[in-house]
């Protein structure tokens, strides 16, 4: 109880800082405050970190909808994008294209999307500061913590409790494609010298913003989002219980696992405590764990990891954990025993025992992620709230 309230309090500065302050007047801010708080305090209390995560992901991505639509037809009046918009570089910056950027910046010194640079929420330096930092901390646990639109496919994935197709043998072809697809994105974007994922292969287009259909490609696009979205984001996941857009087809996620080495954090798997049961390997979404994986005693998921804690729940042993990635995995299989948070040759008296405890790794990651959904939702989820409420009383905004 103690650790919940210590780590309760630290996050209730993070939601002050980036939501309530200079909202204190606002009853949305409130309440998006309080649920924060609370969803926080459940997850540390009963650690049952991921079904908090999800609870708190797959509502982001409804509410993240509602506000940024909303955001485009105030700033523009529409969600469709038009050539004037694209020259005014009005376009929101996403974290997706961030691999699609870079090797055209590094050649020409030309930004290829059409964002503004600074001075917007979504501005082309903001987003990159922000992505920087969450690498350094939380690495690819962005797809599982924090990113707006993989709530989308955590909710359809969770929809039937078993799955209809099993991909656990097909995890390393997905993983082989998603890697193969983010050099195509790459060498595309740098051959055309635009941003060729967002013009073709986007499927959350439906639920941000989309371009004009004006002509035939334009068509073609439209209809290539609609079943990207339809067939990745809903149909498979549900049939799968895998986040198949996450896993195959996003060039971030494929991004964020080779930057992932220099991330703070990682998940081990204490192969001493591990019976093979492979209960981690179907339950995770990101198709991170074989049956190599476990049969081999890797003793880490593999690189598409993206930290949701699934497998810690669900692990009949208590074998898999958060651990410091400076930490060796030796260090990891000495915690990991007895699956507490704090050790065994934890010392007698209380005091010290709760301070183990606050340095525990699962805390501190957990504590960090959660520190990003809150900075990256701080301000579209009262957003979302106070739009629902004035269509539904009415009255201005
Ligand atoms: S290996 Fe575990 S923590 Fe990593 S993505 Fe899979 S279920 Fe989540
Ligand atoms: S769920 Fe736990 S015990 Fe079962 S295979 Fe995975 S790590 Fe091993």
């Amino acid at each position: 109880m103690a650790v919940t309230a210590f780590f309760s309090a630290f996050m209730g500065v993070v939601v002050f800082f980036f939501s309530l302050s200079g909202n204190m007047g606002s009853p949305a801010h409130w309440i998006y405050a309080i649920s924060m708080l609370a969803v926080f305090a459940a997850m540390i209390h009963t650690r049952a970190y991921s079904r908090w995560r999800r609870v708190f992901q797959v509502s982001f991505a409804l509410l993240f909808m509602i506000s940024f639509i909303g955001i485009l037809y105030d700033e523009r009046g529409s969600m469709s994008l038009t050539q004037d918009t694209v020259q005014s570089g009005e376009v929101p910056f996403c974290q997706i294209v961030i691999p699609a950027i870079i090797a055209p910046f590094a050649l020409t010194g030309r930004v290829i999307f059409p964002a503004r640079m600074t001075g917007h929420f979504a501005s082309v330096m903001g987003m990159i500061l922000l992505w920087f930092i969450a690498t350094v901390t939380i690495g690819r646990g962005w797809c599982g913590w924090v990113c707006f639109y993989g709530g989308w496919e955590e909710g359809a994935s969770r929809i039937l409790k078993k799955p209809r197709v099993n991909l656990l043998s097909r995890n390393k072809d997905l993983r082989s494609f998603q890697f193969a697809f983010l050099f195509f994105v790459v060498l595309m974007s740098l051959g055309f010298m635009s941003s060729v994922y967002c013009e073709w292969f986007c499927p959350f287009k439906l639920v941000t913003e989309y371009a004009e259909i004006s002509d035939l490609p334009s068509l073609i696009a439209t209809v290539i989002f609609i079943g990207l979205f339809l067939g990745l984001v809903i149909v498979l996941p549900l049939l799968t219980r895998k986040r198949t857009q996450c896993s195959a087809l996003c060039p971030f996620g494929a991004f964020q696992s080779l930057m992932d080495r220099f991330s703070s954090y990682r998940v081990v798997i204490d192969v001493d405590k591990c019976v093979g049961c492979m209960k981690c390997a179907e339950a995770c979404s990101f198709c991170a764990i074989d049956r190599e994986t476990i049969r081999e005693e890797k003793g880490r998921p593999e690189l598409t990891c993206a930290k949701c804690g699934e497998c810690l729940s669900v692990c009949p042993t208590g074998a898999i954990r958060y651990q410091f990635s400076f930490q060796a995995v030796s260090d990891a299989r000495i915690r990991a025993k007895g699956c507490s948070p704090v050790p065994k040759n934890a010392p007698s008296n209380r005091f010290g025992a709760y301070f183990q405890a606050i340095l525990d790794p699962q805390y501190l990651f957990v504590f960090t992620a959660f520190t990003f959904s809150v900075i990256v939702s701080g301000k579209f989820i009262p957003d979302a709230f106070i739009r629902i409420a004035s269509i539904a009383f009415g009255g201005p905004r």
